[in-house]
């Protein structure tokens, strides 16, 4: 550790966002106990079979693969997630991204794969958070394995409600309109992974999905940060 390190933790000290310890110079963004811990599903070593498939097949034209880094639970007010998405941490995004991304290269995830498509948001949504979280997840995945992300390839359309109360019925009818294909060309005859935060029915993944399928002979795979084990209602 230089002394320039040394300083900056002495004046600036991190804390780990979970359990609130000051973080080691080692320790990147969270402490080593709270990384351990993290609640991984294991799903990038069988992307065929695990519960985002379950959740998504049928649903998708063109479906290949999916997975999930973590399991969410929405009682959890500790959850790094929840400062991922409502806090100001645009930087926890980039770095779980990478995390993702490390081990995507291990297990082949992407192979195959042409072009990394974060969910956008709706432009008013983006200057309220300043950030998109989706798009943080893919930028890292992309440092770490070259797949470019193409940002431009579809946006929201609307500003949907928030589908926290909503049945699954209700969350599907909410988000089917809510994204536009502005460039059909630079997807046509390609495998796409879409990437988003948190999936719980799968609604707004499946009405992205359908929106990229439009452009003609689109090969479709999810990857997302986050599922939710179980959706009551
Ligand atoms: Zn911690």
């Amino acid at each position: 550790m230089s002394w320039i390190d040394r300083l900056l933790d002495f004046v600036m000290p991190r804390f780990c966002p979970i359990c609130g310890r000051r973080l080691a110079a080692n320790e990147s963004q969270l402490c080593s106990s709270c990384l351990l811990g993290l609640p991984y599903t294991g799903f990038l070593e069988r992307p065929y079979d695990n519960l985002v498939v379950d959740r998504l097949y049928g649903k998708i034209r063109n479906f290949e693969r999916g997975a999930s880094l973590f399991y969410y639970m929405y009682d959890d007010r500790r959850n790094f997630l929840f400062d991922l998405k409502y806090h100001d941490r645009p930087e926890m995004g980039l770095w779980l991204g990478q995390e993702a991304g490390r081990q995507m290269l291990r297990t082949g995830f992407l192979d195959g794969i042409d072009a990394i498509i974060p969910v956008p948001l709706a432009p008013s949504r983006l200057r309220q958070r300043g950030y998109n979280q989706s798009e943080l997840l893919a930028q890292g995945i992309s440092e770490i394995t070259g797949v470019p992300v193409l940002t431009h390839v579809a946006r929201r359309t609307t500003f949907t409600q928030s589908q926290t109360h909503l049945s699954t019925e209700q969350r599907f009818e909410n988000v089917k309109n809510a994204f536009l294909l502005v460039d059909a060309d630079a997807i046509r005859h390609r495998h796409v992974l879409i990437v988003d935060d948190v999936v719980t029915t799968g609604a707004t993944t499946t009405a992205l999905a359908s929106q990229l399928s439009t452009a003609g002979d689109v090969r479709v795979s999810v990857f997302s940060l986050a599922i939710v084990k179980q959706h009551h209602r």
